[in-house]
């Protein structure tokens, strides 16, 4: 019964597709556990590229299970023009799994996401503004609507009345925004009713029955740990749980069967939108990072925030998420220089600090202590062994695995599909 879980070990965009993709011939299910389509997954089949905002990798893979699982939010409209725009290039997703219990983005979640994101100015969160946040935020109010109750259009009505008397005085009285029409939602809504209906189900007992089949489940994260909501950088934060405890509640699986919790560490770091990020550089080694890495956002084409890899950051990721193996990924994206400085430890205040700190304000006062490990002048893209790669670029990988206390099971050295090197199995 293997469940294997993939998670973002740092502030997201590590290169999940890549690995997702990878193990996509030993799996049978590929399960979203959290997150919506804030999300974005890049994965290139030949010469083709896919980006994936909702869906699971899986559907790339003809023998996979793609399956939204109860915790992520869906935002039904971009769901189906993203199943109509892989059908165009001839991948069908007629074996989609949709949880009954998913919550549903509505419009007003869109609209109230963008108005506080420009009410809080200087101190924003710089979200994808996809209503993510305020979808949340109704789930655990306890007044959100779900997919199953797109299959009760009186129910349905009701719901989006009773939000609508609520949001629509918060966009008109304290936003100063026009209100929106129930009755015009409800139609927008039933129509994607019609469309989602054969592929809701309760996704939870599916996959509890696999398991006991010894089908093979990978359970893909969005996002990463540190924009985790309990365990992330907060406020600074996503609103859901990718990090491995998440897996469990948004999938129904419970944490007794999960075997393997694989965490995606990118050679340096990134993050996308506002908060501390310690390694972070502002020069023209950033912008070389950037360019080189292609680091634009998938989901928003965003420039992301570059800087050098943080030790600290990848060992936390290893104690939240209890991680088993690392998949090391765009380590081709460093060759060239002639040392790499890696952060192995902060400087706060004048204090050395190994792990994060306990509270924001010290993070943010967080300087990186870096120790620099000699770099490779070789193109690496065509490697495919670990022996391929150069001498100083083998030591600057079993560097990485000493400091971040789990071992690199597979290396990504460019973004093909064959660009991976595997030194154990992940499944
Ligand atoms: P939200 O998820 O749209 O609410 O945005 C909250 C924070 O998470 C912002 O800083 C976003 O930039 C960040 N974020 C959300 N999704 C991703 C992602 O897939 N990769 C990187 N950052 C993300």
């Amino acid at each position: 019964m293997p469940a294997v879980v993939l998670v973002g070990a740092q502030w997201g965009d590590e290169g999940k597709g890549k690995a997702t993709d990878l193990l996509g011939g030993d799996v049978d299910y590929v399960v979203r556990y959290q997150g919506g389509n804030n999300a974005g997954h890049t994965v290139v089949i030949g010469d083709q590229k896919y980006a994936l905002h909702l869906l699971p990798t899986g559907v790339l893979s003809p023998d996979v299970v793609p399956v939204i699982g109860n915790g992520v939010v869906i935002d039904p409209g971009v769901l189906l023009s993203e199943i109509d725009g892989l059908a165009e290039r001839g991948i069908a997703c007629d074996r989609l799994l949709i949880s009954a219990n998913a919550h549903l983005i509505m419009p007003h979640h869109k609209a109230i996401d963008k108005v506080t994101e420009r009410y809080l100015g200087k101190s924003k969160i710089g979200t994808t503004g996809r209503g993510i946040g305020p979808t949340y935020g109704d789930k655990i109010y306890r007044m959100g609507i779900r997919v199953q109750d797109l299959l009760d259009p009186g129910i349905l009505g009701q719901k989006i009345e009773a939000a609508l008397t609520e949001k629509n005085q918060i966009l008109t009285k304290i936003y100063n925004r026009r209100g929106l029409e129930p009755a015009k939602i409800l139609a927008e809504y039933l129509g994607y009713a019609e469309r989602l209906r054969p592929h809701i189900t309760d996704t939870s007992l599916v996959l509890n029955r696999a398991l006991d089949e010894d089908k093979v489940v990978l359970l893909e994260g969005g996002q990463g740990t540190l924009l985790d909501i309990d365990h992330g950088t907060y406020p600074f934060v996503t609103s859901s749980s990718p990090t491995s405890g998440g897996a469990c509640t948004g999938s129904g699986i419970p944490p007794t069967r999960l075997t393997r919790i694989i965490g995606i560490l990118k050679a340096y770091t990134t993050r996308v939108g506002s908060g501390p990020f310690p390694t972070e550089l502002l020069d023209e080694q950033g912008e070389w990072l950037r360019q080189t890495g292609g680091e634009f956002g998938t989901t928003t084409g965003r420039n992301r925030r570059c800087g050098w890899f943080d030790a600290v950051i990848a060992r936390y990721a290893t104690r939240i998420n209890g991680v088993t193996d690392f998949f090391l990924t765009k380590l081709d994206v460093l060759s060239g220089l002639e040392r790499i400085p890696v952060c192995v430890a902060y400087d706060v205040d004048g204090v050395r600090h190994d792990e994060i700190p306990m509270t924001q304000t010290e993070f943010h006062h967080a300087k990186p202590i870096y120790e620099e490990l000699p770099g490779w002048q070789e193109d690496i893209t065509g490697a495919k062994t670990f022996e391929d790669l150069p001498p100083t670029a083998q030591s600057y990988v079993r560097a990485l695995e000493e400091m971040s206390g789990a071992p690199i099971s597979a290396i990504g050295v460019g973004p093909g599909r064959t660009q991976t090197l595997q030194l154990r199995p992940l499944v």
